[in-house]
């Protein structure tokens, strides 16, 4: 049997590898991004993967946008609720807006996409909802009180809807990735970069598809007895 997959964000950096991965594995693949064409259109022809527009902070645009990815590709198994941003700023200089970007995304995304898809997979007793936490959601960062808060919040998301989707076979799990090589931690700049690295025991930053292999097995059938879990891979820097 064929499932179908959608990652959120999956067009560029981490979703990018998670779609790709599950591709790989033989799901059908939806793509969702926010608004980079270039990007969107870049990765759908070179492999294949479909990519729909619509924000996630926006719920009747997930509900909507959900509609018509399974009208295309049939009923969605497996969420992956990837699409993040970062509106760094020490706290006494964070705007309400920073504040709120971050939040509507990283946090609220996660339940406007889970939401609409809930009662499918319940009725169909099977689902895999994966969700893109951060290292920064388990240990804090300055700079990130917006972002930390976010992705802490995922996390407790993640706890709660694993023992609501227990008995109708849906597990809902993290994965926290530490420093990953992508468009967003490569705005970093070189020097801050250098004195992250040096942070990481392996000595190295984390590739996409590293993140991507955990997802893989998170949506496996045989990862029916994880749920409610927080799958970790920061190369050593933070062990909870
Ligand atoms: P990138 O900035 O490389 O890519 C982000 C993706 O999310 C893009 O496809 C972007 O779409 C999409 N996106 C952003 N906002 C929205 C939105 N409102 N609606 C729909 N899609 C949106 O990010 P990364 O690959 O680095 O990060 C992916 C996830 O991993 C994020 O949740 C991030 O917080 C998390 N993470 C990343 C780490 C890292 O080191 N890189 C470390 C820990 C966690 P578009 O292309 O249209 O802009």
């Amino acid at each position: 049997m064929s499932r179908t997959a959608i990652v959120t964000g999956g067009t560029r950096g981490i979703g990018a590898a998670i779609s790709v991965g599950l591709k790989e594995a033989g799901y059908n693949v939806a793509a969702n991004y926010a608004g980079n064409e270039a990007a969107a259109q870049r990765f759908t022809e070179e492999t294949g993967i479909p990519a729909f527009r619509w924000s996630v902070a926006d719920y009747e645009a997930c509900a909507a946008g959900i509609a018509q990815v399974e009208a295309e590709l049939g009923p969605i198994d497996v969420l992956v609720n990837n699409a993040g941003i970062t509106r760094d700023a020490m706290f006494h200089k964070m705007t309400p807006e920073q504040w709120r970007e971050v939040i509507d995304t990283n946090l609220s995304g996660a339940f406007n996409m889970t939401h609409p898809l809930w009662s499918g997979m319940r009725e169909r007793g099977f689902g895999r909802i994966i969700t893109i936490s951060s290292i920064n959601g388990q240990k804090g960062q300055m700079g990130q009180a917006n972002y930390s808060a976010a992705k802490a919040g995922d996390l407790g998301f993640t706890k709660a809807l694993a023992q609501e989707g227990a008995r109708a076979g849906i597990t809902v799990n993290a994965v926290c990735p530490g420093y990953i090589a992508t468009d967003m931690v490569m705005a970093v700049p070189e020097a801050v970069r250098e004195k992250i690295i040096a942070q990481i025991p392996v000595g190295r930053l984390g590739e996409a598809a590293e993140i991507a292999r955990c997802v893989v097995f998170l949506a496996s059938e045989e990862a029916g007895f994880i749920t409610g879990s927080t799958l970790t891979a920061n190369g050593g820097q933070y062990i909870a």
